[in-house]
């Protein structure tokens, strides 16, 4: 008996205590002689008491109950096992007690919450995926449709006769409006593809020479075409050359996010850019005059997924802000946002020029 793992408890005809194996005197944390001559109820804490009555009265009718009591231990702290009771009947056929075996359930308990725990979340996470992707769907579609109407009218223009007057200013202006959907494109699924990215281990930083102020411009000339339909006349502070050494697709990125929603939140009010430099960093500010962001929200917004506006009023992933704030850290760098609702958002990063 004191080789079973499980424990093994022997009571009198009393229903008194009259062995108990090391096995059980371990799980309830008492010595094995200070157990001798109480009661298997003396052992269960108040609550489960009463519990215990029901179960055994209703096992004893015969029906099927789980036989599962949660025990207190000497400490105070508490203990699911299951018992399994058997009468001991001497050779004469008269009653000699019990003998139960006691399997400790707690370890076996804490696992099922686990598992319960981990289907709630595997099944939250796939409801976000696809609420995810009907989303990113949706976001794809709408430069799509852009960029196919505004190609439609290229091919309509360019299959006209050479004797009749071509709207070149026109033509000109669909260009732009394509260019500038693909552009729009690419973003959204360079942020997608970081979202996978990310969650299989750090992003990967490639570092060369850079200077900012040109990105800037750069970044900026592609986004003459959005500039103007978002009625957002945009401000230019750049200090004539900030140089470090940071990955240059990756700032790009960051100012295309910053940029897109400066003016998908900030429509038909200026915008400012600025850059400034100092001894070890450099700093980016993205500023507009929208519909900011209320203070219970400044910081969650740089998380993945989450958004501060209804989708009704503006599409979007979630993501914009959150991949900022993996490359700005990658490079170990600040992101942060100060903003007032309805006053406008200002976004700044530093980054280290090393
Ligand atoms: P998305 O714009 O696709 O929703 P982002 O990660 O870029 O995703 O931004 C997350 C959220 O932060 C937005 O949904 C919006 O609520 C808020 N936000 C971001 N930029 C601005 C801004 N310039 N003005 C107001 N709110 C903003």
């Amino acid at each position: 008996m004191e080789a079973a793992a499980d424990g093994i408890w022997l009571v009198d005809p009393d229903g008194r205590t009259v062995f108990v194996n090391d096995a059980l005197a371990t799980m309830l944390g008492y010595p094995a002689d200070e157990m001798r001559g109480r009661f298997f109820f003396d052992f269960l804490d108040a609550d489960a008491r009463l519990e215990a009555m029901h179960v055994l009265q209703r096992r004893a009718s015969g029906e099927s109950v789980p036989d599962d009591f949660r025990f207190l231990r000497r400490d105070g702290t508490s203990r699911w096992a299951s018992v399994s009771i058997r009468p001991v009947i001497d050779a004469q056929g008269s009653f000699g007690g019990a003998v139960a075996t006691v399997t400790d359930m707690t370890f076996r308990r804490s696992l099922e919450a686990d598992h319960h725990r981990l289907l709630q979340e595997a099944r939250t996470a796939i409801e976000l995926r696809d609420a995810f992707f009907s989303v990113a769907g949706h976001e794809l579609r709408t430069p799509l449709t852009g960029l196919r109407l505004a190609l439609a009218t290229l091919s309509r223009g360019l299959v006209r006769r050479p004797e009749e007057a071509v709207e070149w200013e026109r033509l000109q202006r669909k260009v732009a409006g394509a260019e500038s959907m693909v552009n729009q494109l690419a973003s959204l699924v360079t942020d997608l593809l970081d979202v996978s990215r990310v969650s299989s281990g750090p992003l990967p930083i490639a570092r060369t020479e850079l200077n900012l102020t040109t990105l800037c411009a750069s970044v900026v000339d592609r986004f003459h075409e959005q500039l103007n339909r978002a009625r957002c006349p945009l401000a230019l502070d750049l200090a004539p050359e900030v140089v470090g050494r940071w990955d240059e697709s990756r700032l790009d990125q960051v100012l295309t996010n910053l940029l897109a929603n400066a003016l998908k939140y900030g429509a038909g009010a200026p915008v400012l850019l600025k850059l400034t430099a100092s001894r070890d960093e450099a700093r980016l500010v993205v500023e507009d005059h929208g519909i900011g962001i209320a203070p219970e929200d400044q910081a969650r917004i740089f998380d993945r997924f989450v958004r501060a506006v209804s989708e009704k009023h503006y599409g979007g992933l979630g993501i914009g802000l959150w991949v900022v704030k993996q490359i700005v850290t990658a490079h170990g760098g600040r992101v942060w946002v100060e903003s007032q609702p309805l006053a406008g958002a200002r976004f700044s990063v530093a980054l280290p020029l090393g």
